[in-house]
């Protein structure tokens, strides 16, 4: 409970940072499911100096996607998500199931449907979530490895901070697939061993939004990528004499 917390403080938090004048319209739009036409409706009327150019790229999966610490997600195809066989299962783990899944396609809001303000949060909440459930599964999918493989050769996930593995860049992994279990670990094919992300942004990205499968599925996948194990094993010395281990 208090990682969600946290969670919802920090994407409040980075909302309203979305928000600020430079780039106003993005972040004013995303405000909430019901009030969003009208805040974009608004942006538009007063903010003529910039409305005609960014106006159409202000997608909720392109706008979740670059917020700060949730550089590991791909972008999930808007096709995936209309299957509703894709979803299968998801709308009893999700609250607010429907609404959160318009608020991800960019869907208005039933007529009449208005929202309290703690409602509309939780909306917002309910479609972060619905959102990596639906990544975890996506990311398995040959598009959606392959939008991860873009973003492995590009070293969006971080580099194995091990030193004798040199730089590998690493893959995001969930020790669970339960959501709100842990967060989400990397995941270091040359060592094979998990590490903390780097960015304090994206130590409270759920791991079950990437789940234990992925890395090792994309590296049976892109085998040609699978490095080497580290040939150096570490030796700890004291004045250059080898540690005896106690027996
Ligand atoms: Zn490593």
């Amino acid at each position: 409970m208090d990682r969600k917390r946290i969670n919802d403080a920090l994407d409040k938090h980075l909302r309203s940072e979305r928000s600020s004048p430079s780039t106003s319209r993005a972040g004013a739009a995303k405000l909430s499911s019901s009030s969003r036409a009208v805040a974009a409706n608004e942006q538009l009327d007063s903010d003529t100096e910039n409305s005609a150019s960014d106006g159409d790229d202000a997608f909720w999966i392109t706008w979740f996607c670059n917020l700060r610490g949730n550089e590991f997600f791909a972008e999930v195809d808007d096709d995936y998500i209309q299957d509703d066989f894709n979803l299968c299962g998801l709308s009893n783990q999700v609250p607010y199931y429907d609404h959160a899944l318009d608020l991800i396609l960019d869907l208005e809001p039933v007529q009449g449907d208005v929202f309290a303000e703690e409602q509309n949060e939780l909306i917002e909440a309910s479609a972060d979530m619905l959102f990596g459930l639906i990544h975890a599964r996506y990311i398995l999918t040959t598009k959606g490895l392959a939008a991860m493989l873009e973003k492995f050769k590009n070293c969006d996930f971080g580099r194995c901070p091990r030193v004798s593995c040199g730089g590998q860049p690493c893959l995001p992994v969930g020790q669970t697939d339960i959501p709100r279990s842990s967060t989400v670990k990397i995941y270091c094919p040359k060592c094979e061993d998990l590490y903390h992300p780097r960015s304090k942004y994206q130590v409270n990205t759920d791991g079950a939004y990437f789940g234990t499968t992925f890395p090792h599925l994309f590296m049976m996948t892109y085998s040609h990528l699978k490095p080497q194990k580290p040939s150096q094993q570490y030796i700890p010395r004291i004045f250059g004499f080898k540690v005896h281990k106690k027996t």
